[in-house]
């Protein structure tokens, strides 16, 4: 007996109808997603508490505000993103109208990770219900805390025959892919990304895969380091270090490292105080197995600033490795915890060359003076830069992951009439 099938029918049929085609409709979708959102606010904080140990500011920071920001746009550009587009014609088509008309895709598969397990599966929905598309989501299963909300309450603000959340793990995930997509959006690990992947080009679905990486930081020797080092470790230790474009390790001359690691303690004790396992703002690794993963890396290098860790609640502290070669394991995998290694280069090219050996990152992170800073790295590595100036915190807006999960890949289709 297959568990999905009778909602996936009712899902396509309800498209085949043409119900989720009106801006009216979506526009009322949109608003009740924000009413879930408003209605459930001390709930959903709650459950991202027990899922992550995730502060109420954090939650607010990075899950709530970004989710209602995402509507706010869909529901002020629908009208507009809605439009058919004039195009100029050739010769060829000099007598017929000729415009795109963006169709929505159908039923569209949202999968999520665990580590915004909010806003990591709102924000794709806003964009395809924006589209007009019916949805099935699949919360993560391992953040289960929040997974129960959007099960129970979330289906209560949405139409019912057009969205659906549906429960499971890898093995009903991978029952759940066997079925046809119209589109699917993926948000986790390169492993599961491949699955997926692979599942769709057996329909020919189109995906988009939003998935790890391992985000270098190079920290020239012209920077103040204590500015260097409150930004860095703002976003390290940020979740926990369970964010997909955090800085994952430093490149820098040793000069640097010697300045920046009293820095970083600084700005460590200044975040979460004396004994971090205390503060209200750390966040804790999400599951057993992480932290075991995150407890092995500890080993790597030498440990400068924490290395503590305690196993009945998951607690890692705040962490700095120096000495780190980039042959140990921690250089080798995405950390996605608060370890930050530190691997020391003798110039600016052997960082680019160190950097451009690798997988191309998510996100890049360069802290310079110099003001031709920005443009060089462009040039000379393969992801977006995000250089932050001397007085803003790294913003990830300048990411090409966090950007890519706008919801431009479940927007309308561009199709020529
Ligand atoms: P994951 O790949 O283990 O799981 C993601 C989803 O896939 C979950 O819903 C899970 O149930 C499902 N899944 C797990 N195993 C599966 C299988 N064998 N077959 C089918 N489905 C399966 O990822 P995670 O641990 O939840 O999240 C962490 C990863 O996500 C990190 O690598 C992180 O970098 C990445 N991530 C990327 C972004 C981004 O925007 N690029 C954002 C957040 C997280």
């Amino acid at each position: 007996m297959d568990p999905f099938e009778d909602t996936l029918q009712r899902l396509r049929e309800a498209f085949r109808e043409g119900r989720t085609r009106s801006a009216e409709f979506r526009a009322a979708q949109l608003k009740g997603l924000d009413r879930f959102l408003r209605e459930h606010k001390q709930q959903l904080q709650e459950a991202l508490l027990q899922d992550l140990r995730k502060s109420a500011f954090e939650a607010e920071l990075s899950e709530l505000s970004i989710s209602h920001a995402e509507i706010n746009l869909a529901l002020r550009n629908l009208r507009a993103w809605m439009k058919d587009e004039k195009v100029p014609r050739n010769l060829a088509t000099q007598l017929d109208s000729a415009f795109v008309r963006k169709e929505p895709f159908g039923v569209v598969l949202i999968i999520a990770p665990w580590n915004y397990p909010l806003n990591l599966i709102l924000v794709p929905l806003v964009g395809a219900i924006a589209a007009g598309n019916c949805v099935m989501l699949k919360p993560s299963e391992v953040s289960k805390n929040t997974e129960k909300i959007l099960v129970e309450m979330l289906p209560r603000y949405l139409d019912r025959s057009c969205f659906a959340v549906v429960l499971g793990g890898p093995e009903e995930t991978g029952q759940l892919l066997e079925h046809k997509f119209d589109y699917i959006f993926f948000t986790g690990s390169t492993r599961v990304g491949k699955i997926v992947m692979a599942a769709a080009a057996q329909h020919l679905t189109p995906v988009t895969l939003e998935l790890g990486g391992k985000n270098p930081c190079y920290v020239d020797d012209d920077c103040d380091p204590q500015t260097v080092a409150n930004r860095v470790a703002l976003f390290r230790y940020f979740n926990a270090g369970q964010t997909c474009v955090a800085p994952d390790y430093v490149l820098c001359s040793p000069a640097m490292q010697e300045r920046l690691v009293p820095a970083l303690q600084a700005a460590i004790t200044r975040f979460y105080g004396e004994d971090p396992r205390a503060s209200p703002d750390l966040g804790r690794i999400i599951s057993d197995k992480h932290f075991q993963r995150l407890r092995g890396l500890l080993g790597c290098g030498r440990v400068a600033v924490g290395g503590q860790s305690e196993e009945s609640d998951r607690y890692i502290a705040p962490t700095v490795l120096v000495d780190v070669q980039e042959t140990e394991p921690v250089m080798q995998e995405e950390i996605f915890g608060p370890i930050l290694p530190i691997v020391t280069v003798s110039s600016l090219d052997e960082a680019v060359d160190f950097i451009n050996r690798r997988e191309k990152p998510l996100a890049l992170y360069a802290f310079s003076r110099r003001s031709q800073g920005p443009a060089a790295w462009a040039a000379t590595t393969a992801s977006s830069p995000s250089t932050p100036s001397p007085t803003t915190a790294p913003a990830c807006c300048a990411d090409p992951g966090w950007r890519r999960c706008t919801p431009s890949a479940t927007r309308p289709t561009r199709r020529a009439a």
